[in-house]
């Protein structure tokens, strides 16, 4: 069965907004002016540690980056009401679903966090998995991405990866998956581009790219 792996933050989830207001709340912890979203897009990279070091312009030790992740998902945790599902994520869902294509959602947010959110929406009948991140904080996806792709199983034949993230195309590319980039805002279209995969501005149209 021809099968469909969502990414869950700044693609089907709308929650860029909500993202730089959490990075903003770690900075504050070292007295770091807060940035917009045109600064994030600047220096946003996995894994997020760096992401940090480029913001503070200098390398974080291990304790601090403790602080910098509690500190974002506090914040972020309690800033979720403010967000919501991308305008045509659920049309994108029902449209693979009409297709008689099968879906999964893989995300790095934590796990247990993550699954009675899609519940909350409804989701979870129209997903055969959704898998959050169980190891580190901020890692990238590839291995992730691995496991996810050997759960599924033979039966799943995986013909695209839909994320919004440079990481999420490095990722499939490693696995040998196409991928397809939606434009959610976390990275300049020009990077999104360069990554040599199409780069989308709705979900529903990553399905035909
Ligand atoms: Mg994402």
């Amino acid at each position: 069965m021809r099968h469909i792996i969502w990414d869950w933050n700044g693609t089907l989830f709308d929650d860029l907004h909500l993202t730089v207001e959490a990075v903003n709340e770690s900075l504050a912890k070292f007295n770091v002016p807060p940035i917009d979203s045109d600064r994030y897009r600047d220096h946003y990279t996995r894994p997020v540690a760096l992401f940090y070091e480029r913001l503070l312009d200098r390398d974080i030790t291990v304790e601090e980056w403790r602080l910098i992740d509690t500190t974002f998902h506090d914040f972020y945790r309690l800033a979720l009401p403010r967000a919501q599902l991308a305008r045509d994520a659920r049309s994108a869902l029902e449209s693979v679903r009409d297709r008689g294509w099968s879906q999964s959602i893989l995300s790095m947010w934590w796990h247990e966090e993550l699954v009675p959110f899609v519940t909350g929406y409804g989701l979870d009948p129209l997903m055969v998995r959704v898998d959050g991140n169980r190891g580190d904080a901020g890692e990238t996806k590839r291995a992730h991405l691995e496991r996810h792709l050997s759960d599924l199983g033979a039966a799943h034949d995986v013909i695209l990866v839909v994320g919004d993230s440079l990481d999420d195309a490095q990722a499939a590319a490693e696995a040998g998956v196409p991928c397809v980039l939606y434009d959610g805002g976390a990275h300049h279209r020009s990077e999104l581009e360069a990554a040599g995969v199409p780069v989308v501005d709705t979900l529903l149209a990553a399905l035909d790219a």
